[in-house]
């Protein structure tokens, strides 16, 4: 029997885990051979289907979230047209709640797997193993499925959690795990303390760990392969303090040079938590960190269990005392919270991100994402109180709350795509540390969104077309004195971000005489000691006036002229130096 476990992600560099989890849970199985094949969203969906039907497989299980729900479906159906005997499975959590309709609906789908898979699957394949496919056999699988019989759709109990999770074999250890892609997914806990109405992990009471044991085999074994970036994805990494030391110490032990995502509950960490994140070397850990919003009255509507101050305390603790990149994340559209109260939250993660005044590169993040209204999820029934207008469809975005127009969430929106771009990319560093000098960047953001939304904002755009925009912004924003201060520190900023070629210089770093005569090919041998530059390297330079010194800080006074080397070189990528001139 042939199993083709399948799903649909949202980008090229995820990894799924759940089929490697399936996959392994069938093995040793006598006459079962499983096959993962993963595709993106983005991919023609011709030629993904012709990928599956070439499998020839007997059984097809499809893995299915809010991003890959319809084109799933379309896939599994015409599956089915093109290969009628092969049996469709659905898992995963878009597939577990309003089953009776999905399945009525798609007539193609056979059997959905509700809640933890391995168990469920591995019983079912046996099943299907004793009885040759015998479609009677679903009737004996325990629990944990939703299946047809004729016309009659079909629900087993539902399946107690794992209990033990070591029990659940490793499909790591298995070879399952394709561990050269960017981002290798990793567990070493599931379920979640806490209870927020809007997220699917509160319907699960209680966390379960693996234990310390199989952690430091697994996490061995990724380390030993050098995987690029491990993202642990349990929803509450740090729920145990002293476990989560345990597991940091391990890694600083045994890193040989991978990153590490967690999800942590900032509020949870300890003066001991503190003393191992100082020793983690700057780039090593990232740390997710859900605020989701700064009202207390609107985080206690959602049942959402946070002690606010101590939050932003700790998370200002991790940027002054340790090197962790800190990524904060935003809900918008939770109950009570109006526009002005969203860009107070904004103001407040800004004002933690930033001890000293000043923006440095790409070493925090801040994610704002419209409230989703997920299906089975407890905010459904607080929506339907409180009459949200959210999507019918996949992703289920919240359109209109009591306190939230249509058109605010939009700007929301905006808000959210400009963070990305100015202020997560880390190309404006000086720029942002001016602005903040004379405004709340909140309010900065939110005046370039709606100037954003009324100029028509591009889908997409180069990094000289966002630095063009940013300073056509300032038109409106700011008073001609500043303009022109702000002007000095974007051109910085440019020159730092990429090599201002001739011919192609952005409008705002055009009208200084030294510029006209900026752009040299200055691969001269004393500079090339000077900035120690291997013989086989591109060397240009560009040279630039500044009126401040924007090399120290607090900068100092101008005029300064700059030197800007830019170094490449094929598989080195660019190296830029600034030298005083
Ligand atoms: S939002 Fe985070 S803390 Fe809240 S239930 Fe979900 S995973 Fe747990």
């Amino acid at each position: 029997m042939k199993i083709l476990l399948a799903t649909l992600h949202a980008k090229y560099v995820h990894n799924s885990l759940a089929l490697p989890c399936l996959a392994v849970a069938c093995k040793g199985m006598d006459g079962v051979e499983t096959v993962i094949r993963e595709f993106t969203v983005n991919e023609h969906a011709d030629r993904v289907l012709r990928a599956l039907v070439a499998e020839e497989a007997d059984m097809a299980a499809f893995s299915c979230y809010i991003w890959n729900i319809g084109e799933t479906l379309k896939l599994a159906s015409d599956l089915k047209q093109v290969r009628p005997g092969t049996f469709i499975i659905l898992g995963g959590p878009e597939a577990s709640f309003g089953v009776f309709e999905l399945m009525t609906q798609y007539p193609a789908i056979d059997c959905v797997i509700r809640g933890e898979g391995e168990e469920t699957f591995r019983e079912l394949m046996a099943l299907l193993l004793r009885t040759d496919g015998g479609r009677d056999a679903l009737q004996g699988v325990s629990a944990g499925i939703i299946f047809r019989a004729g016309e009659e759709i079909i629900a087993t109990p539902e399946r107690a959690p794992i209990a033990d999770l070591d029990t659940i074999p490793s499909p790591f250890s298995a070879g399952l795990v394709e561990l050269n892609k960017p981002l290798v997914y990793y567990e070493s806990s599931r379920g979640c303390p806490f209870s927020c109405a809007f997220c699917m992990s509160s319907l699960e009471r209680g966390v379960r760990s693996f234990s310390m044991e199989r952690i430091r085999k697994d996490l061995g074994l990724l380390l030993a392969q050098v995987a690029q970036t491990v993202k642990f994805v349990d929803r509450t990494f740090n729920y145990d303090t002293i476990r989560a030391d345990a597991i940091w110490e391990f890694i600083l032990a045994e890193n040989r040079g991978s990153r590490f995502h967690f999800e942590i509950a900032a509020d949870l960490l300890t003066e001991e938590n503190f003393r191992v994140l100082r020793r983690i070397p700057p780039g090593m850990f990232r740390f997710e960190i859900g605020v989701q919003s700064g009202d207390e009255r609107t985080l206690a509507r959602v049942g959402r269990r946070s002690e606010l101050e101590r939050l932003f305390a700790n998370v200002r603790r991790l940027r002054e005392e340790t090197a962790v990149i800190v990524h904060l994340d935003l809900v918008a559209g939770l109950p009570g919270e109006d526009f002005p109260g969203f860009l107070d939250t904004l103001q407040r993660l800004f004002d933690v991100l930033n001890s000293d005044g000043r923006w440095q590169g790409e070493v925090c993040h801040i994610q704002v994402e419209p409230l989703k209204v997920l299906k089975g999820s407890p905010m459904r029934k607080i929506a339907a109180e409180e009459n949200y207008a959210f999507s019918n469809a996949p992703p289920y975005k919240v359109l209109r709350t009591p306190t939230l127009s249509f058109s605010e969430i939009c700007r929301i929106e905006t808000v959210s795509r400009l963070i990305d771009l100015v202020f997560n990319s880390g190309k404006f560093p000086t720029t942002l540390t001016l602005v903040g000098q004379s405004q709340p960047l909140s309010r900065f953001f939110a005046a370039a969104a709606k100037q954003w939304e009324d100029a028509g904002q591009p889908a997409t755009l180069s990094q000289t077309a966002l630095f063009e925009s940013i300073w056509r912004f300032t038109e409106e924003l700011l008073p001609a004195g500043e303009r022109e201060e702000f002007r000095d520190a974007l051109c910085y900023d440019f020159c730092l971000a990429e090599y201002p070629a001739a011919g192609r210089l952005p409008g705002f770093l055009t009208d200084k005489d030294d510029d006209k005569k900026g752009n040299t090919r200055d691969g001269s041998v004393a500079l090339k000691q000077k900035l120690d530059i291997p013989s086989d390297s591109r060397v240009r330079s560009f040279r630039h006036a500044f009126s401040r010194d924007y090399l120290s800080y607090p900068w100092g006074k101008g005029p300064v002229a700059l030197l800007f080397v830019y170094i490449s070189a094929p598989g080195r990528g660019l190296r830029i130096e600034v030298l005083k001139v």
